[in-house]
């Protein structure tokens, strides 16, 4: 059985290393490849392995603003 799931990517540099931290501000997303961070308060990340063909898969469909891209 297949399982779903999203995964955070960082919009700046496109990292998968993004990471939930404990900001000054409270809970924030954190990119562990290019520092930037931002508060989020009602999500927070699981991880899981995943194949690189799984993982570009991702990447291609990727959410844009307004819709997810094809
Ligand atoms: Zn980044």
């Amino acid at each position: 059985m297949d399982n779903f799931v999203s995964v955070i990517f960082c919009s700046n540099c496109g990292s998968r290393y993004v990471e939930i931290r404990e900001g000054r501000r409270g809970t924030e997303f954190y990119c562990r490849t290019c520092q930037v961070s931002e508060t989020v308060s009602n999500f927070t990340l699981g991880h899981c392995r995943v194949t690189n063909t799984e993982l570009q898969g991702a990447r291609d469909s990727r959410g844009v603003s307004g819709g997810r891209k094809k």
